[in-house]
């Protein structure tokens, strides 16, 4: 059985390839999946930027942004959640949604948790790829002492 698995998703097709494969395959069962997304805190510094620029807001209101894009991906999270959990024939499910760089919050997570495991695509978009692995997916592999499971999920041109 694995004891704790760590599945970080970006939403993307090859995310969810990734959890089909691994149920195709996996016959055993997982005490706990911890689904994770990760608010990309420089995409959030952009949108922000161009929101108070056009808006000329007050502070308070951008800290709004921020809680309202926790609670989306916190109900994206919640929507995936049986589904996931189904698949990975998981007894525990737990969601975390962080704001931060996804990879290093990814490698934090993966401690602060104690998983025994993290299961990642190799690439997140679908189709060719020139890259041998998605960037998120590189630098969590570089940086992680965890083992780590990677699907491949594109096709090599
Ligand atoms: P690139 O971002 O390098 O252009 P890509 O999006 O195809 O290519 P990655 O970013 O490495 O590849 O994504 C691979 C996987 O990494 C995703 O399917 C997901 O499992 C994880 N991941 C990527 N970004 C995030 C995020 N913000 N939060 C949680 N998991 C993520
Ligand atoms: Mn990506």
């Amino acid at each position: 059985m694995f004891r704790k698995i760590l599945f970080p998703t970006d939403f993307s097709e090859g995310a969810m390839r990734a959890i089909q494969r691994f149920n195709r395959d996996n016959q055993t069962e997982v005490g706990e999946c911890v689904l994770l997304h990760v608010i990309d805190e420089g995409h959030l510094e952009d949108m922000i930027a161009g929101y108070a620029y056009i808006y000329r807001s007050e502070e308070s209101e951008i800290k709004n942004i921020e809680k309202k894009l926790i609670e989306k991906a916190k109900k994206e999270l919640e929507e995936r959640a049986e589904k996931c959990k189904g698949m990975m024939k998981a007894k525990n499910l737990k969601i975390i949604v962080r704001i931060g760089i996804p990879h290093d919050e990814i490698v934090k997570v993966a401690e602060e948790e104690n998983v025994s495991l993290i299961l990642m695509p190799s690439h997140g978009k679908l189709g060719f790829s020139h890259e041998f692995l998605g960037s998120t997916t590189m630098r969590v592999l570089r940086k992680t002492k965890k083992p780590m499971l990677i699907i491949k999920t594109h096709k090599e041109e």
